[in-house]
């Protein structure tokens, strides 16, 4: 058997692999990353982001064709339904993964194709597509192996009307109802995006509210433009059991309810991906319930050469975060442990519709911490940029220190939210008293702009004053 040694090897090729990969690669280690997918990219590139983002780009475009009176008799009875517009996404899928792989082969890091399991604490086994083995060693791990969506053994998946996030993708009609069962971040998204292709919807929330991390004010925005496009969103209902039949199926909730539907996609929360890789080899602790490793502040976990990052690791499982993690991890390495830390608020960014970005506390963290604030209010239908576009649904809130003036929260909801919440986000960023509502106030921003929400909402927080 082949025995190869390495600086560091790197497990996944997602976004936390990638990050580190680069980041040791030009500080000159001999580097190998371990991937058993065809191709580079991780679940981010083939799974998650990259299809759902495209695939609501492409009904997005759909919706404005269809929505404009000249443009919509093109499209008129065209038929186009979900199986074309995620054909369409496979270009910006290969179109990424390439691009990725151009990353590793200039920067020479050698790709493994194959499993990756634990030997020993410092080797690891890789079996090859074709079964053939081979041995790497390293001075050092990081595991990037990503989760994929939780399955319990109740559900039968393999039923071609019940999916899961991946699953969803390789859908071979167009369902005309659907049930989402699990109203988090994917499921409200993916919601969003059936509703829009005008596939009737129920989403079934297991919560009294949805997102319950976000703001009061943007849960109630959110809840109410899902039911004004017309999702019926039951709160506060559980799964009984679920029967599928050859024309759909069937959720039989614990209320006693009966929801029948063409599919049902279910998303009650992800596992991550530490089956198969023989932890206990390495004497690495985890949680075999959910599959996630646990790390301290550095992203080592109980094995001090042994570094796990992104949606293994769990919160905030995101494809930002996971590559920020995993450039920090190879930080940690390349700097002999030197004491740093990610900064923490890194925003949150949710592609509904209406879409959603925020960063910072919320008005109940801060009621509950007694944080004197106040409220800077826009509302997009205010702005010239909005009445412009057409795009008048939407706000944008600044939570501020009443006396500092210090920014404390972002709250946005609307057209483009995730690009515009980073110009608050580089304020809030600042130390001391370069974090102040003053800048947006004292600012001349292009017009007419999004942007502009922030003055209008400074100067709306700053008027509350007294
Ligand atoms: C539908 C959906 C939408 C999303 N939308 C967003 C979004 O809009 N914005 C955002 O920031 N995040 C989003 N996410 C989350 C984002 O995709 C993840 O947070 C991100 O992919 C995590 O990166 P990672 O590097 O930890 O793992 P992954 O990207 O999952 O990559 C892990 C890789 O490791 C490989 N692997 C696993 N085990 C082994 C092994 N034993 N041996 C060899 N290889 C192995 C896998 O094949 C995979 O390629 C979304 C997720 C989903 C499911």
């Amino acid at each position: 058997m082949q025995q190869h040694k390495f600086d560091t090897v790197i497990v996944g090729t997602g976004p936390g692999g990638e990050g580190a990969a680069m980041k040791l690669a030009k500080a000159g280690q001999r580097v190998a990353v371990v991937e058993r997918y065809v191709r580079v990219g991780g679940g981010c590139t083939h799974w998650g982001t990259i299809p759902s983002k495209a695939l609501r780009a492409g009904v997005q475009r759909l919706h404005r064709f269809a929505s404009d009176p000249i443009l919509s008799r093109m499209c008129s009875g065209s038929g186009i339904g979900f199986v074309d517009l995620m054909q369409a996404t496979t270009a910006v899928i290969q179109d990424q993964s390439n691009l990725r792989q151009t990353f590793y082969d200039r920067n020479r890091v050698t790709i493994i194709e194959g499993h990756a399991s634990f030997l020993t604490p410092r080797t690891l086994l890789i079996t090859g597509p074709d079964g053939v083995q081979q041995v790497v060693e390293a001075e050092n791990i990081i595991l990037a192996v990503g989760s994929r969506p939780w399955r319990p053994p109740e559900v039968d998946f393999g039923h071609p009307r019940v999916r899961d996030a991946d699953t969803i993708l390789t859908m071979d009609f167009n369902p005309r109802t659907m049930i989402v069962y699990g109203a988090g971040v994917i499921g409200c998204e993916y919601t969003s995006i059936f509703r829009a292709l005008q596939v009737k919807v129920d989403l079934v929330n297991t919560r009294d509210k949805l997102l319950a991390f976000l703001d009061d004010e943007i849960i109630d925005a959110l809840a109410y433009h899902l039911r004004d496009q017309g999702v019926v969103i039951r709160h506060d209902e559980e799964a009984d059991r679920i029967e599928t039949r050859d024309d759909g199926v069937i959720l039989h909730l614990k209320s006693g309810k009966r929801i029948k539907a063409d599919v049902l996609l279910y998303a009650m929360g992800r596992t991550g991906n530490t089956a198969g890789l023989d932890l206990e080899k390495a004497g690495v602790e985890y949680d075999a319930g959910r599959g996630r490793v646990p790390v301290g502040p550095s992203f080592q976990t109980n094995v001090p050469h042994i570094y796990a990052v992104g949606d293994v690791v769990g919160w905030p499982s995101l494809a930002s975060a996971a590559y920020d993690q995993g450039r920090f991890a190879a930080t940690h390495i390349l700097d002999n442990g030197a004491d740093y830390a990610l900064v923490e608020d890194i925003p949150t960014g949710i592609f509904t519709s209406p879409e959603i970005s925020s960063v910072g506390r919320t008005e109940r963290e801060l009621t509950q911490a007694k944080v004197p604030y106040e409220v800077g209010r826009a509302q997009f239908r205010h702005l010239a940029r909005g009445q412009i576009t057409g795009e008048t649904v939407g706000m944008l809130k600044l939570l501020f220190h009443r006396e500092t003036r210090e920014i404390l929260g972002i709250h946005c909801f609307g057209a483009a939210a995730s690009e515009i919440i980073h110009i608050g986000q580089a304020i809030m960023a600042q130390k001391g008293p370069a974090n102040s509502l003053d800048y947006f106030v004292h600012t001349t921003f292009n017009y007419p702009t999004m942007a502009e929400a922030y003055r209008v909402a400074a100067l709306n927080g700053i008027n509350r004053l007294f």
